[in-house]
């Protein structure tokens, strides 16, 4: 059987109560050395094997998981945040498929949830935004033509940029040829972790704030107007708006 874990974003307490128990009983462990703060581990069974991916290749990580599985071993592929966004994890569980080993996924506290928890915003602001893009700019790796970063940012949403802090010029000039350049922007160094560090402005001032904080990577660009202070009371707690959990007290 082979698990993959949401190992959250840095912080060992982000970790889901699954997730901690599998990782203390794993056999073997495979996570990703890069990203994963080694902190999670800190419970493991003292004969449990460890890899650290950032080594290896999927036919190598299938490997591990090959040999495991004929020992009758239990694996936990631990991910970062958590694997849905950027982990790779398809094609894992369809190479596990074709080879009929098991597999299961338990979630994890993606970095865009640590970041929002970090700024202490609400990414869906009432008459502000109710969407939320995550995305990334192209690097070595493609995004398709229909997202690129122009044609998503018309929308003015809530936008948080994953991988991409490192092209921070380009990404805000791209940016800006729909969000106005007082948009407020914030972008969030390891969350979570003991060296988080924080740095807002507006689409104007980011780049120049980002590059004297000297972050290059493991960072994410978050964009729009949810960073700002305008915004509606919630309906959700409005004396006169009824719902089917409270009777308004006016009509
Ligand atoms: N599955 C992960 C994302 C993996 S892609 C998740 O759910 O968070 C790796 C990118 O995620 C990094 O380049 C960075 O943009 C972002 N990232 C991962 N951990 C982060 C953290 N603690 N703080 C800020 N960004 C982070």
């Amino acid at each position: 059987m082979v698990y993959f874990v949401g190992a959250g974003a840095g912080d060992p307490e982000l970790l889901t109560i699954k997730g901690k128990r599998l990782i203390d009983q794993a056999d073997v462990i495979i996570y990703a050395g890069s990203l994963v703060n080694p902190a999670v581990l800190q419970d493991v069974k003292p004969d449990c094997r460890i890899y650290d991916s950032a080594g290896m290749t999927l036919e190598e990580v299938l490997a591990v998981m090959e040999q495991a599985e004929q020992e009758g071993k239990t694996t936990v592929r631990v991910h970062t945040g958590d694997p849905s966004l950027y982990g790779a994890i398809r094609e894992q569980i369809d190479a596990l498929d074709e080879r009929g080993i098991s597999h299961a996924v338990v979630p994890g506290v993606s970095s865009f949830l640590a970041a929002a928890a970090a700024l202490e915003k609400e990414y869906t602001l009432p008459d502000v935004t109710q969407t939320v893009i995550l995305t990334r700019m192209e690097g070595r790796t493609a995004v398709p033509a229909a997202e690129q970063i122009e044609s998503l940012a018309k929308h003015q949403a809530t936008m948080i940029l994953f991988l991409s802090v490192g092209q921070i010029e380009e990404l805000v000039r791209r940016l800006c040829t729909s969000y106005p350049a007082d948009t407020p922007a914030a972008v969030v160094y390891k969350a979570s972790w003991p060296e988080q560090k924080i740095v807002t402005g507006t689409l104007e001032t980011i780049v120049e704030k980002v590059k004297a904080a000297g972050i290059t990577k493991t960072a994410l660009v978050a964009v729009g107007r949810f960073l700002g202070d305008a915004y509606t009371l919630s309906r959700l707690y409005d004396k006169t708006f009824t719902h089917g959990y409270r009777q308004g007290s006016e009509a």
